[in-house]
C-alpha cells in the first residue's frame, strides 16, 4: 500500500489491540472516546493534506529508498529543501489544526536514528543501518505512524540511569536473547502515542559506559504484549467529554495528547533493534532527535500562532475594538512574534548540513535557539491575546446556559458585543482563545521538545564562546593574535 487517506489511518486504529487506560478505566476503542477522537482527527489530517493537490508537494516527497511517493512524515531528508519543507508543512498543517499533530516526533526520531545507526556501524561494526533502513522502507509503504518515545521518567536526577534505586526509572534491557532483547521501564509525556501504530524507543540522555543496558533504542508495535499506555489529563478535558462549543476546537482539541507508556517485560526481534549498549551514541542521538524535533517549533507554532491572530481579530470586530490604535499595535505585535519563530525554522533549515549517512540535519545551535523563543514568544502572544480578549475569557456562561429555554435568552443579549454579530459568534471565538492559551497548550510550547533549561545547556555548548574571545582579544590587542581568526 502506498499513501493512507485520513480515513484509512483511523480504521487501522481499529485493527490494533493498544492497552490503554484513561480516567481509571480500560478505553477499548479510542476512535470513538470522546477524549481521543480531536488527536485522532488532528492526525487524520497529515494523512489527507499528503494526497490534497493542495498540500501535496509539501506533505508527500520522494522516497530515497524506494523511488515511491511518500508521505512527508515518513521521510528521511535528502538535502536543505527537504528540511525547509518540512517547517513550511507544520505551519500549513497547523493552521489547519490550530493544534499539536503530533505526528512530526516519530518522524524526527527515525531522521536521528538514520544517520546516529549508520555512524554506529563505522565505528563498532555492527549492522543497525541496514536494518533501520528495511524499518523505515516498512513505515512508508505502510504509511505508519511511530511515536517518539524519549523522555524516561529519570526518577531521582542527581543520579545516572545505572544508579536509580528503581532500575526502572528509564527503559532498560533485561535480558539479551538470541532472536532478540527483552525491556522494562516506560516513557512519560509521548504525545501521540494512543493513536500511533508503534513506538519508536529512544535514549534520553547521554550515558556513561556503566549504563550500558539504557543505551538501547527499538521500535515496538503499539499492542505488543507487555506494553501499556495511560493517558494523561488536560485543562479543561472533561469539556470534550460534553461535545459542546465550550470546547473551543471540537475538531483538533488544543494539544496532542500525551501518555504514560510502560515498558513490562517487552520482548523486541532483532530486526527492530537499532542501538543497543553503544553508550558512546546515546548522547547523540538525543541531540539530533532535539535539534529536529527543536527546528519544528517555528513551524506549528508558527502555525496556531496565525489561527490566534485570526481569531483575535475576529473577536475585536465582534467587540468593536478592531479599530482602536492599541489593538492594531497588538495585533502586529502578535504576527511579529509569530513570524520571528519561523524565521528561526526557516534559519536552522537553511544552515542545515549533510551526516555521513548522507542524510540532512538542521543547524543544532540554531534549532535551539529557535526552541528558546518559542517558550518566550508563545507566551507573550497568548499574553496580547488575553490582553485584547478581555476577562469573558474567563467568566464566559456556557453553552448549555446560552441555549437553556430560561437564562438562554439575557446570556444571548448580554454576551453581544457588536449589535451585527451573533452573541454565539464572539462566544465561539472566545472559546477558541480559550483553548489555545489557558490551560495545557502553553505548558507544551514550555516543554515540548525539551524544557528551556535543556537549551540554554546547548546554547552555550555550541555558541563558540572561545572563538568569541579570541575576536575581541585580537582587536583590544591583547597578546599574539593571528590576523583573521576562523
Ligand atoms: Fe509536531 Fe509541533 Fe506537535 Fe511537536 S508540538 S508533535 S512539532 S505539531
Ligand atoms: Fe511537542
Amino acid at each position: 500500500m502506498a499513501q493512507m487517506t485520513g480515513k484509512q489511518y483511523k480504521e487501522s486504529l481499529k485493527k490494533v489491540k493498544p492497552v490503554i487506560y484513561y480516567m481509571g478505566e480500560k478505553v477499548d476503542d479510542i476512535t470513538k472516546h470522546p477524549a481521543f477522537i480531536p488527536h485522532i482527527n488532528a492526525a487524520a489530517l497529515t494523512y489527507d493534506m499528503a494526497l490534497a493537490p493542495e498540500f501535496e508537494e509539501l506533505c508527500s516527497a520522494k522516497s530515497h529508498l524506494t523511488g515511491e511517493r511518500i508521505n512527508r512524515f515518513t521521510h528521511i531528508h535528502q538535502n536543505h529543501d527537504d528540511l525547509i519543507k518540512k517547517v513550511k508543512m507544520l505551519r500549513a498543517i497547523g493552521q489547519q489544526t490550530g493544534s499539536c499533530f503530533q505526528r512530526c516526533v516519530g518522524f524526527d526520531g527515525m531522521n536521528a536514528t538514520y544517520s546516529v545507526s549508520y555512524d554506529i556501524d563505522k565505528k563498532f561494526g555492527t549492522g543497525y543501518h541496514e536494518r533501520f533502513k528495511n524499518f523505515v522502507k516498512m513505515i512508508q509503504t505502510k504509511d505508519l505512524m511511530p511515536s517518539g518515545a524519549m523522555t524516561d521518567p529519570k526518577g531521582d536526577r542527581s543520579l545516572s540511569p545505572s544508579q536509580q534505586k528503581d532500575p526502572d526509572m528509564y527503559v532498560h534491557v533485561i535480558e539479551k536473547r538470541k532472536d532478540g532483547i527483552v525491556v522494562s521501564g516506560a516513557k512519560a509525556h509521548i504525545t501521540g502515542a494512543v493513536n500511533s501504530h508503534g513506538h519508536l524507543v529512544m535514549p534520553t540522555t547521554a550515558m556513561r559506559e556503566g549504563d550500558k543496558d539504557y543505551a538501547v533504542c527499538f521500535y515496538v508495535p503499539i499492542d505488543a504484549p507487555g506494553v501499556m499506555h495511560i493517558f494523561g489529563r488536560q485543562s479543561n478535558d472533561t469539556r470534550k467529554c460534553d461535545c459542546s462549543m465550550d470546547q473551543g476546537n471540537c475538531e483538533y482539541g488544543c494539544v496532542g495528547g500525551e501518555a504514560l507508556i510502560v515498558f513490562d517485560k517487552v520482548f523486541v526481534p532483532n530486526e527492530y533493534v537499532f542501538m543497543c549498549g553503544e553508550w558512546e551514541y546515546a548522547g547523540e542521538l538525543v541531540e539530533r532527535f532535539a535539534t529536529f524535533h527543536r527546528q519544528n517549533y517555528g513551524g506549528c507554532k508558527g502555525g496556531l500562532a496565525d489561527v490566534l491572530v485570526g481569531a483575535v481579530y475576529s473577536l475585536a470586530l465582534a467587540q468593536g475594538t478592531a479599530k482602536a490604535s492599541h489593538v492594531r499595535e497588538k495585533l502586529a505585535e502578535m504576527i511579529h512574534l509569530a513570524e520571528t519563530i519561523y524565521c528561526c525554522s526557516i534559519a536552522c533549515s537553511c544552515q542545515g548540513f549533510a551526516q555521513p549517512a548522507g542524510s540532512f540535519q538542521a543547524d543544532p545551535l540554531m534549532a535551539n535557539v529557535t526552541k528558546l523563543n518559542v517558550t518566550r514568544n508563545v507566551y507573550e502572544i497568548a499574553r496580547l491575546a488575553h490582553d485584547i480578549t478581555g476577562g469573558l475569557l474567563a467568566t464566559m456562561p456556557s453553552e448549555f446556559d446560552l441555549h437553556d429555554p430560561t437564562v438562554g435568552k439575557w446570556v444571548d443579549k448580554y454576551m453581544k458585543g457588536s449589535s451585527s454579530v451573533p452573541a454565539e459568534t464572539r462566544m465561539r471565538l472566545i472559546r477558541l482563545i480559550d483553548a489555545m492559551t489557558c490551560g495545557t497548550a502553553l505548558a507544551e510550547s514550555m516543554h515540548g521538545a525539551g524544557s528551556p533549561q535543556a537549551q540554554m545547556i546547548m546554547i552555550e555548548r555550541r555558541g563558540s564562546l572561545e572563538r568569541k574571545k579570541k575576536l575581541a582579544e585580537k582587536l583590544a590587542k591583547i597578546g599574539d593574535q593571528p590576523v583573521l581568526i576562523c
